[in-house]
């Protein structure tokens, strides 16, 4: 419940609207009511042609003076006022709903930009501990839960609130006797209530986690389909996906028994409370206290309330698994953002001199723990130069320049750029100044124009085409069938691996930033892509500090400075020369890799 008064800053901001809809729905009910006081003139007037009592009852000198407004005789007035009336009620509905509607979803609208903006505020260790498709199901199904609780739910909660209050009001009005008697359903309905409320919470809850699995395995199998295909496991994903679909079925079922008891127990009560009225109405009528018209109308009244209640209850219990989602998203939404602007964050204006690690050490925190990935790092790296990073698989290359754009901070020490903390500079800023060529190159299926000027989505035709041709991507897209405005796909998947590479070079290129941050790819391509994916990188690479993640040779060996790695500590650094002098690991290692030409990345024996 806490959890959905969270929304209510949300709400605020429409107070106007909902106060015009509140309105409204307050006239629809007044005019429901008066509804039911037709039902007095029906039945005595004319159906039984009752004489006039001498001791007229209040609900029919009010209904009179209602009628007399109306030209004709009594059977005409009765029809235009059921008429007028019905139409009030109608159009005030129409703009009440419409206006509540219009407050949901843009409650909602506003619920999703923030919760985009806050998951992609989150650090890089955020996306490890939650995956993607957990994630999607969050930000989709649960928000659409919500959506119909504010959106539709809400507008009726409000409308049968406000028509049971004015019934209970008229009811008491008429014969309070026989309003009381009605009432006594009223604490077993809302014992009822609460308790089926209270159970479906816990049944929509466990619904909600089961449909975050699913599309968590939805997510992964279609992502990853490639290698479900090559290994066979087609029918190990079907399995899994079946058995996280029949969770599913299992939990929506439980809510399913528990939502469509409701009604059927609801009536009964409320049958079980007319047998009293029934008595009570045949006893008075007897005496000649109540005229059947009177008794009638009420009694049209108190079967009116019986559907708000139904409704009420209905509502109640679908508002809890609204709660239940709602709940989630406040968990999500209170995740706390790691990394962010100190307060004093002042800009990087240009980067002029150095990038320095000063005894950097860094842990990687997950569920199972902290895991100390690099120690002691002591590094100075001068503006223009070219630094190799060498080492086994899981030495900490990755890790160590993830530091620079601050995709995580340091556990201790720090990382500056020109003598500055880059934990006192924007992240914008300090990000517009790095770029990251990875060897996953991550393509969006958008255009290849698109795609090129995706850091700069205004860039000019002319500079982004320049990019092209220094990447040598210009000569490929021309054959594409849309040239520039070819969407490529998902990832890029239309292209091939050294294409996806120019592209994501020439996207490198028009951002034009001084530092460059780059994992080179350890999979060999066709020599000529080879050749192209080169001389690419060597246009891009000119005049920029460079940290490239080293596997080729030839790169390491034209490097300003080798830094090797070993769990997270530098063992090494310098440039081919010193280091083949030394006579040390790196000697070692260049030894034995000579003709292959590669460093090889999963085998830790390389460096041992
Ligand atoms: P390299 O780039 O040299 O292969 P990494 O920097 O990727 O090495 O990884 C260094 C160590 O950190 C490895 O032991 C790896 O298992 C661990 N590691 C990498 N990324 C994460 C992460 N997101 N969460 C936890 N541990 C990680």
């Amino acid at each position: 419940m806490s959890d959905f008064y969270r929304l209510l800053p949300y709400v605020r901001p429409h107070t106007g609207k909902l106060t015009v809809s509140l309105l409204l729905l307050v006239l629809a009910g007044l005019a429901e009511v008066l509804t039911t006081g037709l039902a007095l003139p029906l039945f005595d007037s004319i159906l039984l042609k009752q004489p006039e009592q001498g001791n007229a009852h209040k609900l029919k000198v009010l209904v009179d003076s209602m009628m007399n407004l109306l030209p004709g005789n009594e059977l005409l007035q009765l029809s235009l006022a059921l008429l007028i009336l019905t139409a009030a009620k109608g159009l005030c509905l129409y703009f009440s709903n419409y206006k509540m509607s219009h407050v949901g979803q843009s409650v909602v609208m506003q619920l999703r930009n923030t919760l985009n903006r806050h998951v992609l505020s989150q650090s890089l260790g955020f996306f490890s501990l939650n995956s993607t498709g957990r994630l999607i199901s969050r930000m989709n199904s649960d928000v659409e839960q919500v959506q119909e609780a504010v959106s539709t739910s809400l507008a009726d909660l409000f409308r049968e609130s406000v028509l049971l209050v004015a019934l209970v009001a008229w009811v008491f009005y008429i014969d309070w006797m026989l309003a009381s008697l009605a009432m006594l359903i009223a604490p077993a309905a809302l014992g009822m209530t609460l308790t089926m409320g209270r159970r479906i919470r816990h049944a929509s809850l466990r619904s909600r986690e089961n449909v975050a699995s699913l599309s968590d395995l939805l997510q992964q199998s279609i992502s990853g389909v490639k290698i479900v295909k090559a290994f066979g496991m087609e029918r190990h994903e079907e399995t899994r996906f079946g058995s996280a679909a029949a969770a599913l079925f299992r939990s929506n079922m439980r809510a399913a028994r528990i939502l469509f008891l409701n009604s059927p127990v609801m009536e009964l009560l409320a049958v079980a409370c007319f047998i009293p009225l029934l008595y009570y109405a045949h006893s008075t009528i007897a005496e000649g206290r109540l005229t059947l018209g009177v008794y009638g109308a009420s009694l049209f009244s108190l079967f009116r309330m019986y559907d708000p209640i139904r409704k009420l209850s209905r509502l109640h219990v679908q508002f809890q698994r609204a709660f239940a989602s709602a709940g989630r998203i406040m968990e999500l939404l209170d995740t706390h953002v790691e990394i962010h602007d100190r307060a004093a964050a002042r800009p990087l204006e240009n980067f002029s001199r150095s990038i320095e690690f000063r005894d950097v050490s860094f842990d990687y925190r997950d569920a199972s723990g902290t895991s100390r990935v690099l120690r002691n790092i002591n590094l100075l790296v001068e503006r223009r130069m070219v630094v190799a990073l060498v080492g086994s698989s899981g030495s900490g290359k990755s890790t160590l320049v993830s530091l620079i754009p601050r995709f995580y901070d340091v556990a201790a020490g720090a990382v500056l750029i020109d003598g500055t903390d880059v934990r006192d500079l924007t992240q914008e800023s300090l990000r517009r100044h790095i770029s990251l060529v990875t060897q996953d190159t991550f393509l969006f299926n958008d255009t290849v124009r698109n795609n090129i000027a995706y850091g700069d989505i205004r860039a000019d035709e002319k500079l982004l085409r320049e990019a092209a041709e220094a990447s040598f991507a210009h000569e490929f897209i021309m054959q594409l069938p849309m040239r520039y405005e070819t969407v490529i796909g998902e990832r890029g998947q239309r292209l091939s691996g050294g294409e996806r590479q120019r592209i994501s070079i020439a996207r490198a290129i028009l951002k034009n930033a001084p530092i460059l941050i780059l994992d080179e790819a350890t999979s060999a391509l066709d020599s000529e892509s080879e050749r192209l994916v080169q001389r690419a990188l060597s246009n891009l690479m000119r005049d920029r500090t460079t940290f490239v993640i080293a596997h080729r040779l030839s790169t390491i060996r034209s490097a300003d400075l080798i830094v090797v790695l070993q769990a997270g500590r530098i063992v090494e650094a310098g440039t081919h020369e010193s280091l083949l002098d030394k006579g040390g690991l790196y000697d070692r290692f260049h030894r034995l890799q000579t003709q292959a030409g590669w460093l090889p990345v999963a085998e830790g024996a390389a460096f041992p």
